[in-house]
């Protein structure tokens, strides 16, 4: 059985009299202009290990966030304003992926992009830094599950001090891939991958980028997970999931056809079918809903 303990406590104090800690970096802040964090189950400790309990509705936790963490957040919303194509393909949440990159690169010390930022290194800081820094702020410790001996009277000793050494190892391993992607693109040996029709990709040695089956790597991970061509479109179209939240089954998308069946396109991902905003646009019309 698995104990989920708290372990940075070297990393913590107690919280003065009258503050908070950032809902961010966990720093003891003064508490104007509260965040709500809801929490929606509570980790009880039993005599063999813990169990999970639902927390009824409209519970938070009401954390400040430091002037440091809310310069964070303008950044991310400046860099997004000056890449419309992030939240092309991220969808709504563009914004909070940005902000939990930026948020790993301050766990690590790095210096903070700002919007001049060049999109291939955008692109790889939001793939390989957005899941590990989303796990940096100190309100995980209440939600969305509150953790066994979270408390808001303890706050971080410095900014991030009070980071899980699992999240933060996460971060220096995303940060190492971030330096492979920057690595120049890579063509592939036996031509096109025949689904997307991608003739290129960036970063890994060749054959990580092109591991077999005549497909690259995006293409070859779905069909080792047991889906085909359509699953590898659908989720280049639709990568938030926004739309597959509303499709029970399979959409009859006519026209659309593997590399490998139509040709041409320009060599980058799915060109053969058009343009992606378009595409996504017109799949979600055929499930009736709106996209962003
Ligand atoms: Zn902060
Ligand atoms: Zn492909």
């Amino acid at each position: 059985m698995t104990t989920t303990t708290d372990l940075s406590p070297f990393g913590l104090r107690e919280t003065p009299e009258g503050l908070l800690p950032c809902g961010a970096c966990g720093i003891a802040t003064t508490p104007d202009r509260l965040t709500p964090h809801s929490v929606l189950s509570r980790i009880v400790a039993m005599p063999h290990g813990e169990r999970a309990e639902d927390v009824k509705d409209g519970a938070t936790v009401d954390l400040p966030t430091c002037d440091d963490c809310r310069a964070l957040a303008s950044t991310a919303e400046a860099i997004v304003t000056a890449h419309p194509h992030l939240r092309h393909s991220l969808g709504s949440v563009a914004t909070w992926r940005v902000q939990s990159a930026l948020y790993a690169l301050s766990v690590l010390g790095h210096p903070i992009s700002g919007p001049d930022i060049k999109p291939e290194r955008l692109w790889a800081l939001v793939n390989r830094l957005g899941m590990p820094g989303a796990l940096a702020p100190y309100s995980r410790r209440f939600s969305p599950t509150w953790l066994p001996g979270a408390t808001t009277k303890r706050s971080a000793r410095e900014r991030w001090s009070a980071v899980d050494p699992f999240v933060l190892s996460d971060c220096q391993r995303g940060i190492a891939d971030v330096t492979v992607d920057m690595r120049p693109a890579r063509a592939l040996d036996g031509g096109p991958c025949s689904w997307c029709g991608a003739r290129s990709a960036y970063g890994r040695r060749t054959s990580e980028a092109w591991p077999g089956d005549g497909l690259c790597v995006t293409c070859w991970l779905t069909k080792r997970d047991g889906g085909g061509w359509y699953d590898a479109f659908v989720a280049y179209i639709d990568p938030d999931r926004a739309i597959r939240r509303h499709i029970p089954g399979t959409l009859d998308l006519d026209g659309i056809r593997p590399w490998s069946q139509s040709h041409g396109g320009t060599g980058t991902a799915w060109s053969h079918s058009g343009d992606r905003n378009a595409l996504r646009q017109h799949v979600a019309h055929l499930v009736g809903i709106t996209v962003p």
